[in-house]
């Protein structure tokens, strides 16, 4: 239809993974879901927001989600007015693109990392440049000074479970003119984060996640954490109630309980590690992760035959046909008897 714009006319749109219908019997290791449920103080908070009669919905939620950012704050060690909320973190990587990125104007991420920034990119008519990885995992001919509008990094990177070192990052801040997103939305399941850089580089922004490590990707609940003139042009541009009352609710009651919160990060991440051993035992190249998901390439190469493989046994992990990652598979740590079973079906499969 000619009243589209020639690029929304022309792009592909993004692809997410494939999520059977809720019920269907797959073991779900393909889209880095939290095997545990929230914390029960999650279930509380939101039915106490609903009430017996949902009669809170009746009314707009906070505009500002005021009380998440006074938490997330505190919690990370910054002022509100560093914080802003968000319905997902792609929410806020769109609305950085937007803020920042005009037509015919660039940015750029790793490849292969998260490949909807482009997506995001080319809705806004902005160029997209991608950099690729050294074999140490460190970006391939980045240039001296980048002038692009931002440079998004998937640190843990996804799906390869590698992180860059934070002197790394630090040298890429500097030598960004535009702004460097750190997307950190597996960092919680790492040892190390880029928050103390925005602290000292005004054009460092954090973006995290409730959806993973919190075990609320059906609650659509991200953060950034950046400068407060950045804040400030975010929440010019986001819808003003962009997060509902029951997200509220269970971001606010999550963010609050760290004692389960760190509990299931402990499990997740002694799994990864026993699974990876595992893996390896069968003669699978590992990358150790720092994410809750390993990226493993089986004996054959052969990461297509081994996913139709291990969804023939009802068990769904993620293939990418990228010619860079079609030799192996992304698999997403599930619990410790979810990762036996998926031991013992690739055993089989071997
Ligand atoms: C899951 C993911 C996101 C999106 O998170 P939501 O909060 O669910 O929108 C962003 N970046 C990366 C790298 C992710 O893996």
């Amino acid at each position: 239809m000619s009243v589209l714009r020639a690029n929304i006319a022309s792009m592909a749109g993004y692809v997410p993974g494939f999520q059977p219908p809720d019920g269907e019997a797959f073991l779900k290791l393909n889209s880095n879901e939290n095997p545990y449920p929230p914390s029960p103080a999650v279930v509380t908070a939101v039915l106490a927001e609903l009430g017996t009669d949902g009669a809170s919905l009746r009314k707009y939620p906070c505009a500002s989600s005021e009380r998440l950012r006074r938490i997330a704050g505190e919690l990370y060690g910054f002022d509100p007015s560093w914080v802003i909320m968000a319905n997902g973190s792609d929410e806020v990587l769109n609305n950085l693109i937007r803020a920042c990125a005009g037509e015919g104007e660039e940015i750029a991420y790793v490849h292969p990392s998260y490949s909807y920034y482009a997506t995001l990119a080319e809705v806004q008519g902005a160029r997209v440049r991608t950099f690729g990885l050294t074999d140490d995992f460190r970006i391939a001919d980045f240039p001296e000074r980048y002038d692009g509008k931002i440079f998004f990094l998937t640190t843990p990177n996804a799906p390869l479970g590698f992180a860059f070192p934070l002197e790394y990052i630090e040298d890429l801040a500097k030598r960004c003119s535009g702004i460097l997103v750190a997307d950190e939305a597996y960092v919680d399941f790492a040892d190390e984060n880029a928050l103390d850089l925005v602290r000292k580089y005004e054009n460092v922004v954090v973006t995290r996640t409730l959806s993973k490590s919190y075990s609320l990707a059906g609650m659509r609940l991200g953060l950034a954490i950046a400068r407060p003139e950045i804040i400030a042009a975010l929440d010019k541009i986001r819808d003003h109630y962009n997060l509902d009352r029951l997200a509220q609710a269970a971001c606010s009651a999550a963010l609050s309980d760290q004692d389960y919160f760190r509990e299931c990060i402990s499990k997740v991440r002694e799994t990864r590690e026993t699974f990876s051993a595992g893996l390896r035992e069968l003669g699978y190249q590992v990358i150790p992760s720092h994410g809750n998901y390993v990226f493993a390439v089986p004996p054959d190469r052969n990461g297509r035959r081994v996913y139709e493989a291990l969804f023939q046994r009802k068990i769904l992990v993620r293939h990418f046909s990228d010619p860079l990652l079609s030799s192996g598979l992304r698999i997403t740590i599930g619990t410790g008897a979810e990762m036996e079973r998926t031991l013992a079906a690739l055993k089989e499969i071997c």
